[in-house]
């Protein structure tokens, strides 16, 4: 039983394993998809950002920065124009490359500040000035800096922060917004563009400027993740308006660079947000800006990876993971899952190497489910077979009880029977002759019951020698009949043989006997008194020839006709009806009959009867 179940797992298994497969990897996608899914692998992106820094590079951008010592020295936000034109003007001498203003100026200020700004911006090169969306649903539009200013700027590049809805911090920045028909680059873009002297070539993939391609498809809203410049780096270049007063020679910082305008004073704007970096600390927008315009320079773009690539991944780690399960158990099977887990781990970050974004949680999801579906299921199954086990030994131990019984009583006659003999010298001859007979048979009937436990265990091991002979099937029949009539008379059971077939088997007589014998004792055991046993044959194609034996007796229903030809099983009936027996008659007599290349087929119901029919091969 315990081999039989061994023997089915490979096919099962693989079943298994592609179901497990498919259910840890579809939840794993589905878990995956939703909000709380997606937030934890903005986390593990979070992670690998920082984990995976890229070498620093010599910035292109540099921040003109109002900050709190500005704004104190400028009176305040009131002052901001006025402190944006002074810094605008001590720079020009280092010649940038372009200035791009991260301040709204859709209202007219003071009209000395904006006489002030307006003359810094008529000599400032490739001017960027800013534009963000206002209003809401169909009011919204773009608040464009007024007429006074933007005739000086080459471009107007949107400024409008785009976060992540879960948890605020800026990962990426849409290239392009598009509110009331009109469309506005990014601020980075529109200054990368100009100082670049570049056109701006959008395709529905990308967006092409210089020799840089961005890989941001329309479909996707033309988002670009930012790489932020590497915590190595310090940050962008940083000068403040108030430092520049004091220290002119700190602009040559902005010599060929691209300066943006903005503010970074903490108590001064809300413009300020988290970043991958950030670790709870905020980060001006315009210095998100300035690195945004860094990643376009650089023109590294960290592209996420398709769908189908990772879906199959997730497929390929969950059957990683549980195939240690279907084909085995314990130590190696473990150590396979924890390899699936790990490999991925290692996923996200070889892609993040490489400049893939590879979600985290669907592969590592995957293979988490994967081991704990095969690990429970190869639970169950361990169970099962130990539960079957356990069975297979009760029953053989109650058999050997009851060996142990049969082999006492005849024991018992024949030490009673010799100690007899021995004791009375002058014992009639008759008598004496009696009790020798009756030592011989029962000596003979000790060695029967031996034989028959043996020749279970050699016949499936293979040791029996199964001789070649012919014999006529009726032959077979008849002498099988003549020994079971004696038993059959005491319950008033008639054996009734009808039209046996003409012919021949050919195999081990001896074996066949035991077969048909073990069936028709059977019949008579587990039939009432007064019914008929009849024993027919019938010739198949080819070369079949069936040979059935019907009773009329306690029948079985189908879940025990399942176990009959299990070594020691008996059903309850049987058990209850007072008849002797090991259960291990029928094991037998399967052995015998498949190993002379023939089958056998059982049809019962309970109540009614029994009829074991052996499909049989004639001897050719
Ligand atoms: P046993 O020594 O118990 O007769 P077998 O291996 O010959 O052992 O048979 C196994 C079991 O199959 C029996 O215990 C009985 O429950 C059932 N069985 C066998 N033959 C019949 C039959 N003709 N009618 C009803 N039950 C049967």
């Amino acid at each position: 039983m315990a081999l039989k179940v061994l023997r089915r797992i490979p096919a099962g298994s693989f079943l298994i394993l592609a179901v497990t497969a498919l259910l840890a990897s579809v939840s794993a996608l589905v878990v995956s998809w939703t909000a709380f899914g997606r937030q934890l692998d903005e986390y593990a992106y979070d992670f690998l950002f920082r984990l995976e820094q890229p070498a620093p590079w010599k910035p292109e951008s540099a921040i003109l920065a109002i900050d709190e010592a500005t704004l104190a020295q400028y009176g305040g936000l009131i002052g901001m124009r006025s402190a944006v034109a002074d810094g605008i003007e001590k720079i020009l001498p280092a010649h940038p490359k372009a200035i791009a203003v991260d301040v709204i100026l859709a209202e007219p200020g003071s009209p000395e500040a904006d006489r002030k700004l307006e003359d810094a911006f008529a000599r400032a090169p490739n001017l960027v000035l800013s534009s963000d969306l206002v209003g809401s649903g169909a009011q919204i539009h773009w608040e464009d800096p007024i007429e006074r200013f933007s005739k000086y700027a080459v471009a107007l590049g949107q400024v409008h922060a785009d976060l992540d809805k879960y948890d605020a911090v800026s990962r990426d920045l849409p290239l392009e917004k598009i509110a009331g028909r009109q469309r506005r680059w990014a601020l980075a873009l529109a200054a990368w563009a100009a100082a670049s002297h570049a056109e701006i070539i959008e395709s529905p993939d990308e967006i092409a400027i210089g020799k840089a391609r961005i890989p941001a498809p329309i479909r996707d809203g033309r988002v670009m993740r930012i790489r932020y410049a590497p915590l190595s780096m310090g940050g962008i270049p940083r000068v403040s308006i108030a430092d520049l007063a004091r220290t002119p020679g700190l602009a040559a910082i902005f010599s060929d660079r691209i300066v943006f305008v903005g503010v970074t004073a903490q108590t001064a704007v809300r413009d300020r947000w988290m970043t991958p970096y950030s670790n709870g600390m905020f980060m001006p927008g315009v210095e998100i800006h300035a690195n945004a315009c860094e990643t376009i320079a650089r023109g590294v773009f960290l592209v996420d990876a398709p769908l189908w690539a990772v879906a199959a991944a997730a497929l390929g780690l969950a059957i990683f993971a549980a195939v240690g399960f279907a084909f085995g158990a314990g130590m190696p099977a473990n150590i396979v899952g924890a390899a699936a887990i790990v490999t991925a781990q290692a996923f996200p970050a070889f892609a993040f190497s490489r400049s893939i974004v590879w979600p985290w949680l669907p592969g590592t999801l995957a293979a988490i489910f994967a081991v704990s579906l095969a690990a429970t299921w190869r639970h169950l199954m361990v169970r099962r077979q130990l539960v079957s086990a356990r069975e297979e030994t009760n029953r053989y131990q109650n058999a050997m009880h009851f060996a142990i019984h049969e082999l006492r009583t005849p024991l018992t006659a024949i030490q009673g029977s010799s100690e007899l003999i021995s004791r009375y010298s002058g014992m009639p001859e008759p008598k004496r002759r009696e009790i020798a007979d009756l030592i011989n048979s029962e000596s003979k009937r000790l060695g029967r019951i031996i034989e028959t436990f043996l020749s279970v265990e050699r016949l499936s091991a293979g040791q029996i020698e199964i001789r070649t002979e012919r014999f006529p099937i009726d032959e077979l029949v008849e002498s099988c009949a003549v020994r079971a009539r004696p038993i059959a008379e005491r319950k008033n059971i008639e054996i009734e043989i009808t039209s046996l077939p003409a012919a021949t088997l050919s195999g081990d007589r001896e074996l066949m006997e035991y077969a048909v014998y073990n069936l028709l004792t059977n019949a008579v055991k587990y039939s009432p008194p007064h019914t008929r046993v009849r024993v027919s044959g019938e010739d198949g194609k080819g070369e079949r020839v069936y040979l059935s034996i019907a009773d009329e007796g306690i029948g079985m229903d189908k879940a025990e006709v399942s176990r009959i030809f299990e070594k020691f099983y008996r059903t309850k009936k049987a058990e209850q009806s007072g008849e002797s027996g090991t259960g291990i008659g029928l094991s037998i007599v399967e052995q015998i009959v498949t190993s002379h290349g023939g089958a056998i087929q059982v049809v019962s119901e309970p109540g009614k009867g029994s009829r074991f029919t052996l499909m049989l091969r004639r001897a050719v």
